[in-house]
């Protein structure tokens, strides 16, 4: 009779399951033998996810005067992923990208790695974990962006998802610093983000993101990182995080194949910046006061590097009928100076090199670094053992690269071969990936200013019959480090007998020159137009 009586509760209750009177369900007690030898009330709790599209009901029971679910049934009911180890009594809960771990006989619940203490233990029972309601509802609030609310009155337990889009962040010690990875399930355009220092936190304020403010904040510190503070001001997600010291930059990095994006605050330069730190005084380094004026600034074109490859001992490589890179590319950097002096007086024109000395790859982007250069230009041209590869291409700086282009990289890297064993030092253990991140907003407009030159290069050299290769990425160790937009040229291939002869007529060197200039024009227009 009383299980018929509970079918026919049930029955209604899919129904009406929000509108049932609570005392009501009270009674409707399942006689369940499984925990006959514990003193426990079992009863049952409605369970509301409207945003979820779920309803239903949970078995509970209650000891010492707290009720607990069965976290395995809790799973099922809301469609969230569950492991158990039966033999450790563990058993993980996963919740969008949250893992929480609960241990029976065990007060410690483990979330995303961290401990976290509660008061009142899980329990093992029947070969599953059960876990005290209060604080699955606290734990989840805190740390997903669900938001749950238990109702004692109504014996009823509500799970809204929030319409949060900024889900979480973490924080990583990396070489360079420190970095923040956030986590959205929006895109996030460059110009949703506003990144500034008030007081002693540093803000990524996010335009159009909502955000649980308890789960951001709650996310573990590391590196500069003391404290995290997180508000939701309208349509603007802010979030503050406390520094422990200085920060050199910071670097903003939209995640091409996902929402997420990642903020680098560098407390330490990768390559060669190292020294300039130590200086007494150290007025050079380049403290980012960060008002957007001065992010601004950092963007308009007021002095250029010019860097002509290899010279001295490093020959670059050689011709058909051995004539020198070195040979080639200083003329063409030189001429290239030559036109910005005369034709933009307000740009600051600085060489790497305007004879024929050796310059270390690593010293040619600190001399753009300590110059305050907005972009960087390396001059070179190419070689092949195949004496029929011919035409001129542009690169921007990617640890990717371009199947063919690994030959061209390993040649422009080689010029390493020339230095010093302690400069050498300076690139062993230099990550690639982390050293382009760094530079990952340089990448962009580098990228930008590659294919502007690429075009107006292709516009003086198709006349010659030099055809264009296109722009492409590499790896190369000369823009490694370099805190401005950067490209390489390798106007053409100086293996290719035909090239040669032209690449060596002044002539042709001079429409190198014009090529590239006309590029930097064009770039240096856009990007003071557009800030
Ligand atoms: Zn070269």
């Amino acid at each position: 009779m009383r299980r018929r009586k509970f079918l026919y509760y049930c029955n209604l209750l899919v129904a009406a399951v929000s509108i049932w009177p609570g005392k009501l369900l009270g009674r409707m007690s399942l006689s369940n033998t499984r925990f006959a030898g514990l003193a426990t009330k079992d009863d049952r709790i409605s369970v509301i996810a409207a945003s979820l599209q779920i309803e239903g009901q949970l078995a509970t029971m209650e000891k010492w005067g707290y009720l607990y679910v069965n976290l395995a049934e809790f799973a099922q009911t809301l469609h969230f992923g569950i492991y158990t180890n039966e033999e450790r009594r563990k058993t993980v809960l996963y919740v969008g990208q949250e893992r929480i771990t609960f241990s029976a006989d065990n007060t410690f619940i483990n979330v995303n790695g961290q401990i976290v203490q509660t008061t009142l233990e899980s329990l093992w029972l029947d070969n599953h974990m059960w876990v005290p309601l209060d604080h699955l509802v606290a734990i989840l609030n805190k740390y997903t962006t669900l938001n749950l609310n238990l109702n004692k009155e109504l014996n009823q337990l509500s799970i809204e998802r929030t319409d949060v889009n900024v889900t979480g962040i973490k924080i990583a010690e990396k070489d360079n610093g420190t970095m923040i990875q956030v986590f959205a399930t929006k895109k996030f355009s460059e110009k949703d983000i506003v990144l500034d220092i008030r007081y002693n936190y540093f803000h990524i304020d996010i335009f159009g993101a909502k955000i649980n403010p308890q789960s951001i904040a709650a996310a573990a510190t590391t590196g500069i990182i003391s404290k995290i503070e997180a508000f939701q001001l309208g349509e603007t997600a802010s979030i503050g995080f406390r520094l422990k010291g200085e920060i050199l930059g910071r670097d903003l990095v939209l995640n091409t194949d996902s929402n997420d994006f990642y903020v680098n605050l560098r407390t330490r330069e990768v390559l060669g910046v190292e020294e300039e730190q130590a200086q007494p005084g150290g007025e050079q380094t380049q403290k980012v006061k960060d008002d957007l004026d001065q992010q601004k600034k950092k963007w308009l074109v007021d002095t250029v590097v010019i860097d002509a490859g290899h010279g001295g001992k490093d020959s670059g490589a050689l011709g058909y009928s051995k004539i020198k890179e070195k040979d080639i590319v200083l003329p063409i950097a030189l001429t290239l100076g030559a036109l910005v002096q005369k034709n933009m007086p307000e740009v600051r024109v600085i060489y790497t090199r305007d004879r024929d000395v050796f310059i270390p790859l690593w010293k040619r982007t600190k001399i753009a670094n300590d110059a305050g250069a907005n972009l960087f230009i390396s001059v070179h041209c190419n070689s092949n053992l195949n004496r029929n590869a011919n035409g001129s291409e542009t690169y921007f700086l990617s640890a990717d690269k371009d199947t063919k282009a690994t030959e061209v990289v390993l040649k422009e890297n080689s010029a390493i071969e020339f230095e010093e064993s302690e400069d050498k030092q300076r690139y062993e253990g230099l990550n690639f990936i982390l050293a382009t991140m760094l530079q990952s907003v340089n990448i962009k407009h580098s990228q930008y200013f590659a294919s502007l030159i690429q075009n107006f290069l292709n516009d003086k050299l198709e006349k010659v019959g030099i055809v264009s290769r296109g722009v492409k990425q590499g790896p190369f160790w000369v823009m490694v480090g370099a805190t401005m937009p950067n490209v390489l040229i390798e106007a053409g291939y100086i293996s290719n007998k035909h090239e040669e002869r032209i690449l060596s007529q002044t002539s042709t060197q001079k429409k190198i020159a014009e090529g590239i200039f006309n590029g930097l024009r064009q770039y240096k227009e856009d990007i003071e137009n557009a800030i």
